[in-house]
């Protein structure tokens, strides 16, 4: 039977699934230092962050549970080089340091996050531009040594192998990281700001006031508040993921665009594109129309059911790069937001960023790169 919802949410043990709801309702610290806004992997990262950093007490609310908004239902890919024929090189500085940031957190933390490495393999019908800035890292295979590597695939191909990537699950990731915070409160959505000159002094939540002495907003989008007259250009993306049944057709690593293996021998594909698509309900010729290129690429899978399927949407700016700022005219407030494709990869450099920035009152020499003015638009 296939299950409607994400996989990531039944690898978690009772105790885990019940955390992610951790607090609800509950404000602990009413003045905090820091309060973070929103409980995706942008917000707890950035808490985490700015708990490392020192910089005083902080308060994370969420509207709805941990990790309930695009973090849940995402793919977990951690794997910035495969970029680097489609980014601007900020970009994929930021996520090459974020992937080096979450193995040193994955290291740090008790229990460890979660994260496997895995090495990654691109298909194309030849080797492209790729010699022209080719890293260490990556490797041309021809279509034999493919075939050997992935011996059930249908497809005469080569292919770019790039090692040393990684994935996560999303949602256990979070929920390790977030461990560690001391004041996180599910249930509770910030409703409105007041500003006494240039500086938030408080926020209204559904749960009451909360008078932080910095504020960082994590909203997935970004943040639809009273008293906050921010235009920033955004929309969101949805996506359709599904996981097969264990299987014996075993990949080596990620095949793009065919599946990655995750545990117990089962297969994680789609990471659909439904442009203009608003309903959150899974549609079922979207996953069906995954199924049958996953079974064409791969025809040992022709018995092999879908065992989980889900959707999510991708939080995006119009030129698919994320907001990393202060917020337009506020002193004590700041806002990542957009993170699209790749926020999962990107958060603990992100948090850092942030964090670097509320202790030096200083922006970062790339901060022009991610700033929320630069559509033009007033903010
Ligand atoms: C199909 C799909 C596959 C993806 N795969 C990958 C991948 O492999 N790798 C990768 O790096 N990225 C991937 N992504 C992208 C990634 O999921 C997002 O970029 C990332 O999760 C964004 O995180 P966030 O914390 O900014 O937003 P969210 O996870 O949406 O979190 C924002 C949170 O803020 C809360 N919130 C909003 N307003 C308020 C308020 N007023 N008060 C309190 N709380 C509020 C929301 O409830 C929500 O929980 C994928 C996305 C999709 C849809």
């Amino acid at each position: 039977m296939t299950v409607t919802g994400t996989i990531w949410r039944e690898q978690l043990t009772a105790e885990q699934r019940a955390s992610l709801g951790r607090c609800a309702g509950e404000i602990t610290v009413l003045r905090p230092d820091v309060l973070v806004v929103g409980g995706g992997i942008l917000g707890v990262a950035t808490a985490v962050a700015v708990r490392d950093a020192g910089l005083g007490s902080v308060q994370l609310i969420e509207a709805g549970r941990l990790g309930s908004g695009a973090t849940g239902g995402a793919s977990g890919l951690l794997i910035p080089e495969p970029h680097q024929w489609s980014d601007p090189d900020t970009f994929l500085d930021l996520e090459r340091a974020s992937l080096e940031r979450w193995r040193y957190l994955d290291q740090l933390s008790q229990e460890g996050l979660g994260l496997v490495e895995l090495d990654w393999i691109g298909l194309a019908p030849d080797s492209g531009g790729l010699a022209a800035h080719q890293p260490k890292n990556i490797e041309w295979l021809d279509a034999a040594q493919i075939s050997a590597l992935v011996p059930g695939l249908a497809w005469h191909l080569g292919g770019t192998l790039i090692r040393h990537q990684a994935r996560v699950n999303p949602l256990r990731a979070l929920l390790a990281l977030a461990e560690e915070l001391p004041a996180v409160a599910t249930g509770v959505a910030a409703t409105a700001v007041t500003l006494r000159g240039d500086r938030v002094v408080s926020v209204s939540t559904s749960a009451g006031e909360i008078e932080p002495g910095a504020v960082v907003f994590a909203t997935g989008q970004p943040p639809v508040l009273d008293g906050l007259d921010l235009d920033i250009p955004s929309d969101r993306v949805k996506g359709h993921l599904l996981v097969t049944e264990p299987t014996t057709v075993r990949l080596p690593c990620t095949i793009a665009p065919v599946a990655t293996p995750l545990e117990d021998g089962r297969l994680l594909a789609g990471g659909t594109f439904d442009y203009g698509d608003e309903s959150p309900a899974v549609r079922e010729e979207v996953i069906d129309m995954i199924m049958a290129s996953l079974r064409a690429a791969l025809p040992g899978l022709v018995q092999v059911d879908v065992s989980h399927q889900w959707c999510c949407f991708r939080p995006r700016h119009p030129d698919r790069r994320p907001v990393i700022d202060r917020v337009p005219g506020i002193a004590n407030a700041w806002l990542t937001s957009g993170h699209f494709r790749t926020g999962i990869l990107n958060a603990p450099a992100t948090g850092l960023a942030l964090a670097r920035w509320i202790a030096s009152d200083k922006p970062p020499p790339e901060a022009a790169t991610w700033s929320a003015t630069r559509f033009g638009r007033r903010s």
